[in-house]
């Protein structure tokens, strides 16, 4: 029960993001500015800095598939991708920035053929959007550093946040995390 209150609010949290910009009232906007610059800096990388690129750029850095899937919000087909049935431990990238999506311990199989996640590794790192291009809502999640599209965010997820972010394979590089003798992990 609680646990399912605490995915209430965290999906209801996420949902609200993208609306998040207009969030500070007027008279306060200037000091939330300031403080969320400071936040900004103390993050200690640059991982937040925009990342843009002219179409022509995208093209030119991705494989063919990878620059459909991030820059034209194409979804690969069912089980056709790299990483549906991985269980290699690491930290899954941005195929387009390298920006931290999600780690692997919060993935999970979920049984529609798309790797799937039940949150991300760090919640400003994605951008959720609703997406009506397929005639039911949906609710996109992209990129935040460098707006790629990665997928879908769904409300039928496990526990403990209840929810289901279904990822394109082509969106995400792993990064492995180096076993105890250097080496990747199996
Ligand atoms: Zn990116």
């Amino acid at each position: 029960m609680f646990a399912a209150a605490v995915g209430l609010v965290f999906a209801a949290a996420l949902l609200a993001a993208p609306k998040s910009g207009k969030r500070p009232p007027p008279r306060e906007k200037q000091a939330a500015a300031e403080s969320e610059a400071d936040n900004e800096r103390d993050a200690a990388d640059d991982e937040e800095k925009p990342v843009r690129k002219t179409d022509r750029e995208w093209k030119r850095l991705l494989t063919g598939k990878q620059y459909r899937v991030t820059r034209q919000r194409e979804t690969e087909p069912p089980f056709s991708g790299k990483y549906v049935h991985t269980k290699k431990e690491g930290v899954y990238r941005c195929v387009c920035c390298g920006s931290k999506l999600f780690a692997s311990q919060t993935k999970f199989d979920s049984g529609t053929g798309w790797p799937s996640f039940y949150a991300p590794l760090r919640e400003k790192a994605l951008r959720a959007a609703p997406d009506y291009s397929d005639g039911t809502p949906r609710v996109e999640v992209t990129c935040a550093r460098c707006e790629a599209h990665l997928g879908h965010v769904f409300g039928d997820g496990p526990q403990p946040t209840g929810l289901r972010y279904c990822v394109n394979s082509a969106s995400l590089k792993l990064d492995e995390q180096p076993g105890k003798d250097g080496k990747p992990a199996k």
